[in-house]
């Protein structure tokens, strides 16, 4: 590589890091930048991060909240910047530099030992894993049958994908409890009559599986992150996510691990007020790590591992507290592929692995759902089937249900709920319109495959759509229903 570039060029050498937010290594760098400056001299050549900075927060030194441990080991744009003056001023004989960069190895050698970076429980427990945890204890064809008898659903089910509408009340409220304005009990109420609502409107809406409405969560990575060892947040740690949206992604900086259930409390609590089944909500492991920042002293694939135990253990205690129906979100599953076509089939494998050992643990009469926001996945297909999930709910409508071609290639032995409208959009769909999708949708799904559903999470729309767009959604299904009750076989 060094000897392909002429020597008259300027070779502008990105030897840190710009996509990880740690201070880089100067065991690494160092050896590095001196085999360049052996090669080719200090002439012409630069020092950049590998890429630009656009993926790391801006000061790390503002997070004064953080425990000055992670603090020292984390390196934002500011921060990387100052690295590279380092190496720098090192390569050109700087003794200060050196010392500075000697005592950033000191620093950096004892985040091995710090409490919590490595834990004995965690890794013992991930190394005895057997390649059982992956398994569901019957096939799926078999489980359909335990299942469709144990929770005696109508055909084409109806549901939705977990939230309701944030209501600038529930933000506030959510807000002044954060504050200290709001004590515990106070918002516990407010969060218990929201729940409550929420199952009134779906009841009343006619939907067959109900969800309590994540009131709770400020953000599905956040509200995990929160209750998870292993895992920092920042104040200030903003990113871009896509155009003008930014994301303030929780740093796992340790292993993992669940002190206690995150969910169970209020989707009992839902539960308790319903004979229908409520639907446990759970952010995947994927796209819990996909949406976090990383440690780098583990492979990615370690750290998505002990996100799935933990997973693991809350799914067991959901099904413990008698939540029959569970979906675990992976919409981060697809981008977290590599971009490299010869690293992407790992990738899959060990995600699909860790989704498997998250919902690995429970009976067959439990139902496993995952949900997917994007259509385009023909890429991932495999990997989607590979999940083992009872049920998967994809994004659909905005494509007219594209996706289902997918399907006509390749036959999906589970439930699937192609979303039947668009939740980005305030316009309220008429019924006709949903009736005309499930149309096309049964070309290619047999009738007691499909569920109905809206494309997403309702969170950001208000109730005056999200009412009577689930009354359309449900007589679309009730109308078709009758339809096909009426042919025979
Ligand atoms: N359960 C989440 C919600 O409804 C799913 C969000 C997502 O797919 N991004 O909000
Ligand atoms: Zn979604």
């Amino acid at each position: 590589m060094l000897d392909a570039l002429p020597a008259d060029r300027v070779l502008s050498a990105g030897v840190i890091d710009g996509r990880n937010i740690w201070r880089s290594q100067p065991a690494h760098v160092l050896p590095l930048l001196e085999k360049i400056v052996a090669r080719r001299g200090t002439d012409g050549l630069w020092l950049a991060p590998s890429c630009s900075l656009l993926h790391t927060p801006i000061d790390a030194t503002q997070e004064t909240a953080l425990p000055p441990a992670l603090r020292s080991w984390l390196a934002f744009a500011q921060q990387k910047l100052e690295e590279l003056r380092l190496y720098a001023d090192a390569l050109s004989g700087s003794r200060t530099a050196r010392d500075a960069l000697n005592e950033q190895t000191a620093l950096l050698a004892q985040r091995s030992h710090a409490l919590g970076v490595q834990r004995q429980d965690v890794r013992a427990r991930l190394n005895a894993l057997s390649p059982q945890a992956t398994l569901r204890r019957s096939e799926l064809a078999h489980r359909r049958v335990v299942q469709a008898e144990a929770l005696a659903l109508p055909l084409l089910p109806t549901t939705t994908i977990g939230s309701f509408p944030q209501t600038d009340a529930l933000r506030r409220a959510r807000a002044d409890h954060r504050s200290g304005q709001l004590n515990n009990a106070a918002y516990e109420t407010v969060l218990a009559n929201e729940i409550r609502h929420v199952l009134q409107q779906q009841e009343a809406a006619g939907l067959d599986v109900l969800v309590h409405g994540e009131p709770e969560r400020n953000d599905m990575v956040e509200y995990f992150g929160e209750q998870l060892d292993g895992f920092a947040f920042t104040r200030q740690g903003w990113v871009q996510s896509y155009g003008s949206r930014c994301v303030k992604p929780p740093i796992i900086w340790g292993d993992v691990a669940r002190p206690a259930p995150m969910t169970v409390r209020w989707s009992s609590y839902a539960q308790s007020l319903t004979d229908k089944p409520v639907k446990g909500m759970l952010t995947g492991p994927v796209t819990v790590l996909q949406w976090s920042f990383v440690r780098d002293d583990l492979p990615r694939e370690t750290v998505c591992r002990q996100l799935a135990l933990a997973l693991r253990d809350e799914v067991h205690d959901l099904e413990h507290a008698g939540i029959r129906v569970i979906q675990i979100d992976e919409p981060a599953l697809r981008e977290g592929l590599p971009l490299r076509q010869a690293d992407q089939a790992a990738y899959l494998d060990w995600a699909v692995q860790c989704f498997r050992i998250s919902a690995g643990g429970v009976g067959d009469a439990t139902q496993i759902h995952t949900h997917m926001c994007y259509a385009e996945f023909n890429a991932i297909i495999d990997a989607v089937a590979a999940l083992d999930a009872d049920v998967i709910s994809i994004e659909s409508s905005r494509s007219r249900m594209e996706l289902l071609e997918a399907f006509e290639r390749y036959h999906y032995p589970g439930d699937i709920g192609p979303g039947v409208y668009d939740i980005h959009s305030p316009r309220v769909p008429a019924s006709e319109e949903i009736v005309t999708l499930l149309r096309s949708a049964l070309r290619v799904l047999d009738p007691k495959q499909l569920w109905v559903n809206p494309d997403c999470g309702l969170k950001t729309r208000g109730w005056a759509e999200v009412t009577p767009a689930l009354e359309a959604m449900v007589a679309a299904a009730r109308a078709l229903r009758v339809e096909l009750a009426s042919i025979p076989g």
